[in-house]
């Protein structure tokens, strides 16, 4: 599949809602267009989940074969690299490099999840009785048989398309659960890579389905559907709370890959050749669109301003630009709607009181960039240290000791991602305790494998992604009784 062949389908497929525009946010200009799927198109991708899950078409076959069609998947996906990283660049304006490793990562998805189809198992347990609860004085043989949880409502959203979608595809196949996938309504052409790759790759017709469309209509027929069992989202926490109210209805199971104000804490004798750049790179990468971005940076009072000067120095070098404008480091905010909302905070951000170091205003040209922008001097009252902007704003926060940076660090709704910076590694150990994330990194930022946990505290989530817990997620336990 080409991209223009690539974009012709997405125009070709069914819908019955209205028509939306895909547009290219460094030329501003539409490159593609498809209608949205609505109620109707879910409720026939739903049946045809449902269908081939209680045909046991998918999930009953020998552990083996999935596990080859998986690594299958692997393979195809590894041949269309190419187009894929085109699709995700050109759908989101990022530089070719970062969509080349995103695909990479993909791959990695499937490949690990391939291993974990031969491996999942329940547990066999001697239980020796007398009287207990049952009153039964008898000998019996108990274990459980792990089942995948049924059919799946995959949502996804735009900031790293193939990279999410893979992210629970991999799993939720691997499980033997049937899907539906909606993927962001910016973003939805190398899903349709996918859809292919799928096929081709032995998975049988209608164990995963996509179907595009908006949230507000397509997704939210999704969430509320009474013949899905588990709804898998990443994206911003106000939907999730959503989500979490619609799965009431038939009490659907819900993970949740949620928002993130991460801080990062750089001790006076951290290693600042290396912390200065990877905290630059936390939050100017993607032009800080990802959901562990570093958002908030605490510098102890010693190398405050050093610290300051050298973000603020890469961050003036940092150039901006589409994927075909040479060597870029960074691309565009998605949409016109995320741009204003970022500026939207920067000027809060201002109004409150906070010191613009660099940035703090779009570029002066076509295409939604947003100049890497430092406020210095925030406080912890302030929207822009509390809610995640989601652009390339980082808040920069001086401090003294461990108890005073630990409670502005915990100070949030959010608890994805921390990271600490200190040659001190015991110190490290003790802060990683102390501090309220689900992932914490010393000396390195934004790390991440398939055979690793990653799930979010407080409002970041609910659940975990990748590892075996990942794999737990489309799993239920059964238990077995047996009198001898
Ligand atoms: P979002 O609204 O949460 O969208 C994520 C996905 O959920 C998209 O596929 C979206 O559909 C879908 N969705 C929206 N409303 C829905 C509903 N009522 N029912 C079911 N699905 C629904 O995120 P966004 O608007 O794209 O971005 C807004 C903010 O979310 C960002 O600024 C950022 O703070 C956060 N975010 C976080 C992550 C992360 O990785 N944690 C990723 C992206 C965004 P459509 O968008 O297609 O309509
Ligand atoms: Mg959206």
């Amino acid at each position: 599949m080409t991209v223009e062949a690539t974009i012709e389908g997405l125009r070709g497929r069914p819908g019955v809602g209205e028509t939306i525009p895909i547009i290219d946010p460094v030329t501003e200009q539409p490159i593609a267009e498809f209608a949205d799927g609505g109620a109707a198109a879910i409720d026939d991708a739903v049946a045809r989940a449902r269908e081939t899950f209680d045909a046991g078409v998918w999930h009953q076959k020998p552990q083996a074969e999935q596990a080859q069609v998986l690594w299958r998947v692997a393979e195809l996906l590894a041949a269309r690299a190419d187009v894929l990283a085109q699709l995700d660049s050109l759908n989101t304006g990022m530089p070719l490099p970062q969509a080349q490793r995103n695909i990479a990562a993909a791959v990695e998805f499937f490949r690990y999840f391939s291993g974990w189809c031969t491996k999942i198992n329940g547990i066999a347990h001697d239980v020796r009785m007398s009287g207990g609860l049952s009153g039964l004085d008898a000998s019996v043989h108990a274990y459980t048989i792990k089942e995948p949880v049924g059919v799946v409502g995959l949502i996804v959203p735009w900031n790293g398309p193939a990279f999410n979608a893979a992210a629970k595809l991999a799993p939720s196949l691997a499980a033997g659960c049937s899907s539906v996938l909606k993927p962001a309504e910016e973003t939805p052409l190398s899903a349709l890579v996918f859809e292919e790759v799928l096929a081709e790759a032995g998975v049988p017709d209608g164990v995963v389905n996509l179907v595009n469309g908006y949230g507000h209509t397509t997704g939210q027929a999704l969430i509320e559907h009474p013949d899905v069992d588990k709804i898998a989202f990443t994206g911003s926490t106000e939907v999730g709370k959503l989500i979490v109210q619609a799965a009431a209805g038939n009490l659907k199971r819900v993970m949740l890959e949620l928002g993130g104000k991460s801080p990062v804490l750089i001790y006076d004798d951290a290693e600042l050749d290396k912390a200065v750049p990877a905290a630059a790179m936390g939050i100017f990468i993607h032009s800080g669109q990802a959901c562990v971005a570093g958002s908030r940076v605490f510098v102890q009072r010693g190398v405050y301003d050093q610290v300051v000067e050298g973000i603020a120095t890469l961050g003036t070098k940092i150039r901006l630009g589409g994927p075909n404008e040479g060597k870029v480091h960074s691309g565009p905010i998605i949409s016109e709607r995320q741009l204003h909302r970022v500026m939207g905070y920067i000027e809060e951000g201002k109004r409150d009181g906070a010191e613009v170091v660099i940035g703090g205003h779009r570029l002066d040209r076509t295409g939604y960039f947003v100049h890497p922008t430092v406020l210095a001097e925030v406080r912890q009252d302030m929207r822009v240290f509390q809610e995640e902007i989601f652009g390339p704003v980082v808040a920069v926060t001086p401090f003294d000791d461990d108890d005073e940076v630990v409670a502005m660090a915990n100070d949030s709704t959010y608890g994805l991602a921390a990271s600490a910076w200190t040659r001190d590694i015991s110190h490290a150990h003790r802060l990683a305790k102390r501090l309220d994330a689900g992932t914490v990194s010393i000396n390195c930022q934004m790390m991440w494998d398939p055979a690793m946990p990653f799930g979010g505290f407080k409002q970041s989530g609910w659940g975990y992604e990748n590892g075996q817990d990942g794999i737990e997620g489309y799993l239920k336990n059964k238990t077995v009784w047996a009198q001898l």
